[in-house]
């Protein structure tokens, strides 16, 4: 390590800035954030500090810099244009002992400012010692992207109750207890903005901790059409936490990679033969949860899109098993994108529904309105049912040339695009072999252009607009 990572605590001290252009105003602004003392030293001050000094936020002590300037001073930055002055300021600090950093000079600086990440109270810091600052502040975007926003929220709330949670747990209960806090439903409300219910379900952890260890919970993870490229930051997230992860069929491997090593892993998928899947995955979900697990429940595409989650969340509502719903990207959105179609259009499309193929017997489908014009339906699991569903449109007043595209297992690498039109579609599915996962998208705009098409085509001349 080329320097000593610490924080500063510099509430109520003197910070002497050296410069006025807006690098100092920069270094101004961020020693002001942390209740430090700035004085400014320039003959010329840029607009942010000006208005700044005339605030009374920030002193103006002096035009031409001197030593004096820095005897009360328990940090300096030095960030003039002249490399004369910014020597002679980092000169006289480091005679009086006094931390200096001039900008963009690590020879001239005793210390460095890191790349940073402000969720306050959290704070995060990363520095490449002043040899690669691209790299720095690269690492701090990825780690940004990474971090819930409302962080410091969470650490606010965390902070105001640890007093109640010592008088309350014993001191080995105290760790499990937060840590179950930091991921669990009761950080999830805080992150979500909501600190009320987030204070009635800490109540609850706290009382169940006294009582059995620790509540569990569900996270019902919508895990996307396939690519795990597609999973939410926040899927991520608790998929990194699960103690167990029950998915089923439309879950690929390169998903359930996502999850942590050490989670148990249960195929909850439709067995061959068997009929009620449903009532075994419910019961899994109370069972482990009652013994105080952290479940994820994954399940292909969106959790409450043709997903059964609707039942899920009963259930568990009913034995008061505390429960996250995480989004996921819907196969219609994955089809769409990763075909090139757009679902609304315009004049083409104005509306876009996401039908089930899945029963059309007895179905309650409104069909005379799916096979009405310029809109967009999507069918989910109806790639067995196509020729009916054609057939169906077609009596219901839709033209036999109406675009269609067959989508199959859409956003993973062995995906398929289809097009045809109502009456050519089964037979195109046909001589495909067209399995499932796959859907429909049936209206004009399955006539776009297509992503494949763009391969095809002859690399743009340099400022040739269409
Ligand atoms: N909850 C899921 C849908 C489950 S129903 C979601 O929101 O996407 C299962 C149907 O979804 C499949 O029969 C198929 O029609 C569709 N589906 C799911 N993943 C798919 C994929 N990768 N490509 C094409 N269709 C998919």
């Amino acid at each position: 390590m080329d320097h000593l990572p610490i924080f500063l605590q510099m509430h109520g001290r003197v910070a002497v800035v050296v410069g006025g252009g807006h690098v100092a105003a920069r270094k101004v602004e961020l020693l002001i954030r942390t209740g430090a003392r700035v004085s400014v030293v320039a003959p010329d001050l840029f607009e942010d500090l000006r208005r700044q000094v005339d605030a009374g936020s920030v002193a103006h002590v002096g035009t031409q810099f001197d030593p004096s300037h820095l005897d009360a001073a328990e940090l300096v930055v030095a960030a003039t244009s002249s490399r004369d002055i910014n020597a002679a300021v980092s000169r006289a600090a480091r005679e009086r002992r006094i931390p200096v950093n001039v900008v963009d000079d690590s020879e001239l600086s005793t210390f460095i400012f890191p790349a940073l990440i402000d969720r306050s109270p959290i704070v995060i810091a990363v520095s490449s010692a002043g040899r690669a600052p691209v790299l720095a502040r690269w690492l701090r975007e990825q780690i940004e992207a990474l971090l819930p926003t409302r962080l410091g929220a969470l650490a606010r709330f965390m902070g105001a109750r640890r007093k109640a949670v010592k008088d309350a747990l014993r001191p080995a209960a105290r760790r499990p207890f937060w840590e179950r806090i930091v991921r669990g439903f009761v950080g999830a409300r805080v992150l979500a903005g909501d600190e009320s219910g987030g204070q009635k379900a800490f109540e609850r952890e706290l009382y169940a901790s006294h009582l059995t260890g620790g509540l569990g919970e569900v996270y019902l993870i919508g895990a996307g059409p396939g690519d795990p490229d597609l999973l939410t930051l926040r899927a991520l997230q608790l998929l990194q936490q699960a103690d167990v992860v029950l998915y089923d069929r439309l879950v690929p491997e390169a998903v359930l990679d996502r999850a942590r090593r050490e989670a148990q892993r249960v195929f909850v998928g439709k067995q061959p033969g068997e009929s009620s899947t449903q009532e075994r995955i419910n019961r899994l979900l109370i069972e482990h949860a009652r013994q105080g697990l952290r479940v994820a429940r994954l399940k292909g595409g969106d959790p409450l899109i043709f997903g059964r989650g609707g039942e899920e969340i009963e259930v568990l509502a009913a034995h008061g098993i505390p429960y996250i719903v995480v989004p996921g990207v819907t196969a219609a959105l994955g089809a769409a994108a990763a075909a090139g179609i757009p679902l609304t259009h315009r004049q083409a499309s104005q509306s876009v529904t996401f039908v089930t193929g899945h029963v059309l017997d007895d179905d309650t489908l409104d069909w005379r309105r799916l096979a009405s014009a310029h809109q967009t339906v999507v069918f989910y699991m109806g790639v067995a049912q196509l020729e009916r569903i054609a057939d169906k449109l077609r009596t219901a007043g839709s033209a036999a040339d109406l675009p269609i595209a067959l989508v199959e297992r859409a956003t993973l690498p062995d995906q398929r695009v289809l097009r045809g039109t109502l009456s050519t579609i089964a037979d195109v599915a046909t001589a495909a072999g067209v399995k499932p996962p796959a859907l429909l998208i049936v209206g004009e705009v399955a006539a776009f252009v297509s992503t494949e098409a763009l391969l095809s085509m002859a690399v743009p001349e340099p400022g040739a607009i269409a």
